[in-house]
């Protein structure tokens, strides 16, 4: 059997970031956005092999920024392929084949995109059609698969379901947002990543020397934005509490936000904990003259456009 599945990146809206909890994660604030530029995962059964161990016998990484993808047991879709499997597992159906996954990646890796949670989602669904397909019961659902989800990290569940969605605690609890417009975007992509709990670590260090404003929590703007289809008003309220950590950590982000809007963007946010950055545009001609403007002013290593909202993790069928 081969499968395949196709997930998207996405772009925090509006990012506020909580107090620190006890169990070590932020409360969060945001407004999730599922873009055009994806990864696609296609599962392949291996013969008929007993079970000595590891469901997923091997894992190969190709395209964008592959070789900084683990190929093992701690790349976030292997991790999925095996809680489904297991979820299996303790109804009875064991399943009497391996699996073998491809990744092809088209989101940065480490980007603040969600590029590994895009892989999860996908190798969700994958793993979920496989062993409901061979054992001829019905798929685990949507409710089941957002919790697996949820447990393998805070941004899988929005992998899952995409669109434009409020996120709130870790950013897994989702409800939908209302929005009938296609928004464009320019995307700056850096080779250098950052790392997601590096940033959060330097927020809390910025606050702890109160060197930063207090967080911003309040989203009514951004979801008023989005209802109005209007580019300009959504452009006025694009917010990032993890931009003053980004930008600390790394400070010629400071640079490739202004050379957006010299480019003619309506205005630019740093990704989630970045280093990409998205400048909003009006439409996807205005989107294309901005990433040739931004293209010559080489601030970034890669430049690309992209649509949102796209959709959730799919089958490719
Ligand atoms: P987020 O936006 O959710 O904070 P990110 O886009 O910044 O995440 P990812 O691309 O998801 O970051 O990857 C972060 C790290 O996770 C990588 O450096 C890599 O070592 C590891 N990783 C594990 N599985 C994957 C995967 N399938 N794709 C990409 N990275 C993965």
């Amino acid at each position: 059997m081969k499968l395949r599945a196709q997930a998207y990146s996405k772009v925090n809206l509006f990012l506020g970031v909580g107090p620190r909890r006890d169990d070590g994660f932020h409360e969060l604030s945001t407004i999730f956005q599922s873009l055009s530029l994806n990864d696609e995962v296609t599962l392949r059964t291996e013969g008929s092999q007993p079970h000595t161990g590891a469901w997923v016998k091997g894992l190969k990484v190709r395209g964008l920024a592959h070789n900084e993808v683990p190929e093992d047991q701690s790349n976030l879709a292997w991790k999925a392929v095996t809680a489904v499997v297991n979820a299996y597992s303790s109804e009875g159906y064991v399943p009497h084949q391996t699996v073998h996954l491809d990744i092809r990646k088209g989101i940065p890796v480490a980007g603040g995109m969600a590029g590994g949670s895009a892989d999860a989602a996908a190798a969700l669904l994958l793993a979920d059609r496989w062993l409901s397909t061979v054992h001829q019961v019905p798929g685990l659902g949507e409710e089941r698969l957002l919790a697996i989800a949820a447990e393998l990290g805070s941004d899988v569940p929005f992998s899952l379901l995409g669109g434009t969605q409020r996120g709130e605690g870790r950013g897994e609890k989702l409800s939908a947002v209302a929005n009938s417009t296609r928004w464009w975007w320019v995307i700056a992509l850096s080779r250098i990543g950052l790392s997601t709990p590096k940033v959060f670590h330097t927020l809390d260090h910025l606050r702890d020397t109160q060197q930063i404003a207090p967080p911003q929590l309040d989203c009514s703007g951004i979801i008023a934005a989005l209802a109005s289809g209007d580019p300009l008003k959504l452009a006025a309220e694009l917010h990032n509490d993890l931009a003053a950590p980004a930008l600390a950590l790394q400070p010629a982000l400071r640079r490739t936000l202004e050379a957006g809007t010299e480019a003619g963007a309506l205005s630019g946010i740093i990704s989630g904990s970045g280093p990409t950055c998205a400048f909003l545009c009006h439409d996807r001609t205005h989107a294309d003259a901005v990433a040739a403007r931004l293209r010559d002013s080489q601030v970034a290593d890669t430049i690309v456009t992209a649509y949102g909202p796209a959709g959730g993790a799919e089958i490719l069928e």
